[in-house]
């Protein structure tokens, strides 16, 4: 069959890496998680020091830019890829809300979008591939084959999140997730440079009200139908 590129975007903690870790393993795709590469360049500018009370020092890091490596490396035992910035595998340090806080800032920032889209764009290039974000469907892939958007309630997703948090043992408050989750929403859809936005072909998906399974169930076969069609 056919190999298409699959584009999932949404608002944040909606499952999307979830499903689209899901969907890449039963298609035999590669999955991309493009927050994964937001959040690594947060990482690098607050190790550096250019963000300090929500001041970013743009210039500064925009010239650093092309110093920034990041690779995703395939993790056999965890089933994924991780996030490696310059060497160091930083999959756990980019998940923390610290991270989530200055997330959406550096992500507005046109150099780093400039350089991560080209990225994702190289990595999707031979197709067979799903990625989620906040721009695949609009910027990053405007032809994949499949467009899916997914939506939830905010209190659900910031559940979602503050359990995941708590199980990897960091210690937030439920409404602190909550703020990060809704402030990070506000400005990644009113950001002047690739805005979160439904695309016109892009399937809105709520899974507020959905479990696991069948919300996979339900993207598997939306891709089939597609595929067959190709
Ligand atoms: O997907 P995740 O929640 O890990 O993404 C973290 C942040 O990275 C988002 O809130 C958004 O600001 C930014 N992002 C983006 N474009 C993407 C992926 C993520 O702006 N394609």
């Amino acid at each position: 069959m056919q190999k298409i590129t699959i584009a999932i975007d949404g608002y944040s903690s909606t499952g999307k890496s979830t499903i689209a870790k899901q969907l890449a393993k039963a298609l035999e795709y590669v999955y991309v998680d493009t927050g994964a590469m937001y959040r690594a360049v947060t990482l690098f500018a607050m190790r550096n020091g250019f963000i300090e009370e929500k001041t970013i020092e743009t210039e500064a890091l925009v010239k650093l830019l092309p110093k920034i490596n990041l690779k995703f490396e395939y993790n056999d035992a965890l089933g994924f890829a991780e996030m490696y910035l310059n060497g160091e595998n930083v999959e756990k340090e980019i998940r923390t809300l610290e991270v989530s806080r200055n997330v959406s800032e550096i992500a507005a920032i046109e150099q780093v979008r400039f350089k991560l889209v080209e990225m994702q764009q190289k990595m999707g290039e031979e197709k067979g591939v799903v990625m989620d974000g906040r721009d695949i469907g609009t910027v990053v892939f405007p032809n994949a084959a499949l467009k899916l958007f997914m939506t939830a309630s905010a209190e659900k997703r910031a559940s979602r999140r503050y359990k995941e948090l708590l199980d990897r043992g960091d210690d937030v408050t439920f409404d602190e997730v909550l703020k990060n989750v809704e402030h990070r929403d506000y400005l990644d859809s009113h950001r002047e440079v690739s805005p979160l936005k439904l695309a016109d072909d892009a399937i809105e998906f709520d899974n507020s009200d959905m479990g696991l399974e069948e919300q996979f169930e339900r993207i598997l076969n939306y891709a089939k139908r597609v595929m067959e069609k190709q």
